[in-house]
């Protein structure tokens, strides 16, 4: 019996990727945890995959982010991070302490960011905005 095609093969399809095992371990690697860091994504591939390549990894990661299935965010001294979440604009809010990344929605609806005051005359299609703070849990800790 042949399994159903999972969501991650349906969406490779309909970036016209061919399905491949390592594609569909690391986009389903990503699905399941958001803001994954390469080491995380290697890790969680090899638990699915046995033996697999850091290149082979970066390769897949690289062919995902150019087809615009993952987005890569690399926020000032963090690693790469990647997420399934593309094409919305959303910013995210880093922990200085403990680097831990959540999703912040574009503040005022329609991806108002995109209206740069002056544009130059580039035609824009993202804005990179990263909210710098401390996560509760390190407020917790460093007020306990
Ligand atoms: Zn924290
Ligand atoms: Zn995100």
């Amino acid at each position: 019996m042949v399994p159903p095609p999972s969501d991650v093969e349906q969406l490779l399809r309909a970036a016209s990727l061919r399905v491949t095992r390592p594609r569909v371990a690391v986009l389903g690697a990503v699905q399941d945890s958001p803001h994954a860091s390469t080491d995380a994504i290697i890790e969680a591939v090899r638990r699915d995959l046995g033996e697999v390549s850091h290149q082979a990894v970066y390769d897949v990661l690289r062919a995902l982010t150019t087809a615009g299935l993952l987005r890569r965010i690399q926020p000032s001294g963090s690693v790469a991070r990647y997420e399934t979440r593309v094409g919305d604009n959303h910013h995210h809010v880093v922990c200085r302490s403990c680097g831990t990344i959540a999703d912040v929605d574009c503040a005022v609806e329609e991806v108002p960011c995109l209206t740069a005051s002056d544009d130059h005359g580039f035609v824009i299609d993202e804005a990179e905005v990263v909210y710098w703070g401390t996560c509760t849990q390190c407020a917790a800790r460093a007020a306990g």
